[in-house]
């Protein structure tokens, strides 16, 4: 497959010129402005951050790109879907609110916010998967898919069950109602190592389907029935005690969310950004960001979201880990020809490999790019 064109900025700035102002040079080079927005809804997707969380990108980025489209004569919103688990945004409320708390409020981006799934999580349309092999239909969050136009605008970081969080988890994952994360995460449900489990309990306080219960042995047992894979109990268990073993039901994880995003972007135009600063190994779900596992890298941008995602990792990859992250505590085994897999070390259990490679399958995009520099 051809290659496809990445736009990138460093983190550097000149005195007197913003980061913001580097932003939009960017994504104007990167091409923007091929995209007709004249009296089109413009969907920007974004992930608004779970309450407790530093690393979610600041609101100020949504504003150089919202101000961009409505330049250029479109009807942008901020969007992202309800989740399944335990948190501060499992129903439009509370989301709205986290939201707020986070500083994304019309007054400081510009535009509205609106939680495409509704009130429950339950608002959503049910959108076939073209050359879907493991979702024929895709349960998007209907505000969402009534948009003319998606931007993603993603903070690119690590993910407890994908590896890797980027443009493709931000579409495809996050795009989903109730029913599609459910969907897309049935195949991956966690046990407990007896061995590791010291009962102290906290996994049950992030569990929002009461699967977790307690045998006379005091260790943590999970019921399948109950459990929807959503992979919260994983990031919460400070002894490692609970994983998802089967790598496969990871990979089937990654497979889905390619298919959702395939079903998001197929037959409309689209536009990806994602900003490669403040490298959590956890997704912005998680109530708390642990250090970042390298120094920030920069602002990436294209048409193609599965090369966007595919240089991301790469310029991970190729920058040293930070010592006294998680980076720090892991062996490094996972070796790489331009550097270390430090999402591999991070999460053995994962392979970011899959999602890339079945969404250059699918035709979604491809991961052969070319970086073009922009200053
Ligand atoms: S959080 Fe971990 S150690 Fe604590 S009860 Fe749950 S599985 Fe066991
Ligand atoms: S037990 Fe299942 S549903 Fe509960 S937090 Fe863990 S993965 Fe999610």
């Amino acid at each position: 497959m051809d290659s496809a064109k990445v736009y990138f900025t460093n983190m550097r700035t000149k005195v007197g010129e913003s980061l913001l102002v580097k932003l939009d040079r960017l994504i104007v080079k990167a091409g923007i402005k091929e995209i007709d927005f004249k009296q089109k809804y413009v969907a920007i997707k974004i992930h608004f951050g779970e309450p407790g969380n530093l690393a979610f990108l600041r609101p100020n980025f949504a504003k150089v790109v919202a101000d961009r489209i409505k330049t250029l004569g479109g009807m942008p919103f901020l969007t992202d879907c309800n989740t399944l688990y335990v948190g501060r945004r499992n129903n439009a409320l509370v989301h709205m609110d986290a939201a707020f708390e986070n500083g994304y409020t019309p007054f400081s981006t510009g535009v509205q916010n609106i939680i495409a799934d509704g009130l429950r999580g339950t608002d959503d349309v049910d959108v076939p998967v073209k050359d879907g092999k493991y979702c024929k239909v895709a349960h998007i969050g209907r505000a969402i898919m009534d948009a003319d136009i998606i931007i993603s605008l993603n903070h690119f970081k690590g993910h407890e069950l994908t590896g890797f969080g980027g443009a493709l988890k931000n579409i495809g994952m996050g795009s989903g109602s109730r029913a599609g994360k459910m969907a897309m995460h049935n195949d991956g449900k966690p046990e407990v190592s007896k061995a590791d489990c010291i009962g102290c309990k906290i996994c049950t306080r992030f569990c929002n389907q009461g699967a977790i219960s307690f045998g006379a042995d005091k260790k943590a047992v999970i019921d399948h029935k109950k459990c929807v894979g959503c992979g919260r109990c994983i990031g919460a268990c400070s002894k490692n005690a609970i994983s998802n073993n089967e790598s496969s039901s990871n990979d089937a994880l990654n497979f889905k969310i390619a298919e959702y995003s395939k079903a998001v972007l197929d037959g409309r135009p689209h536009f990806h950004i994602s900003v490669v600063n403040q490298v959590s190994p956890y997704c912005d779900c998680h109530e708390e960001s642990d250090a970042a596992v390298i120094p920030d890298i920069g602002i990436f941008a294209s048409f193609d979201p599965v090369a966007l995602d595919k240089a991301c990792i790469d310029a991970v990859n190729a920058a040293s880990g930070i010592a006294t992250s998680i980076l720090g505590d892991r062996e490094h085994t996972h070796k790489l020809p331009n550097g270390e897999d430090h999402f591999t070390d991070i999460h053995p259990t994962t392979d970011w490999r899959t999602q890339i490679a079945h969404a250059e399958k699918i035709g979604l995009g491809t991961g052969n790019y070319e970086l073009i520099t922009v200053k």
